[in-house]
């Protein structure tokens, strides 16, 4: 009895598996890419790197930390911030920081917004213009819909606020009285 002949289909698709899985991930930070579509890239890269796309498959990467913006998974280098003719909000930390690039809303907004009143309205104000026409994968440098990034925003926003209070309430009840 001899197997010398018989392919083994797990290892074979793991292999596939894993080279797919290389393919996602960015060459910069090592986290994993979402497919955008070429139309995304044709619409927001400048003229000269727009020259060195090749109409290959990208991806976004959409760690904050990471310089890259595009990448092949290929040997090409990633396309990165500066590649762009926008700012890409999520990975900026001055203002402004657009998360909604069909209305054109920003973080500073979302914060300003729950600074001000306790509430948020981007959302709300997003999801009712949508329904009308939205650019998405022309304007938004993820090509996709933005309601899942502004939701993420508005819950760290709202996050970082409860902290700052809980520090704030927490600074006040540390009375100097209380040292032994
Ligand atoms: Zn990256």
């Amino acid at each position: 009895m001899s197997d010398c002949c018989s392919i083994n289909p797990p290892a074979a698709l793991r292999s596939v598996k894993a080279r797919i899985e290389k393919l996602a991930i960015c060459p910069l930070c090592g986290e994993k890419g979402k497919r955008v579509k070429s139309i995304t890239l044709q619409s927001l890269l400048k003229p000269e790197a727009l020259a060195r796309f090749d109409g290959s498959v990208h991806r976004f990467c959409s760690n904050p930390a990471c310089d890259a913006v595009y990448f092949s998974g290929q040997e090409a280098a990633p396309f990165l911030k500066s590649d762009l003719t926008v700012r890409v909000g999520i990975k900026e930390d001055t203002a402004p920081r657009h998360v909604c690039y069909c209305f054109n809303h920003t973080i500073e907004e979302i914060e300003e917004q729950w600074r001000s009143s306790g509430k948020i309205t981007v959302l709300e104000d997003i999801k009712t213009r949508m329904k009308i026409a939205c650019w998405c994968e022309t304007k938004s440098p993820q090509g996709s819909c933005c309601l899942a990034t502004v939701t993420k925003c508005m819950q760290a926003v709202i996050a970082n606020q409860s902290r700052a209070t809980n520090n704030l309430l927490q600074a006040l009840s540390a009375q100097p009285s209380s040292d032994p």
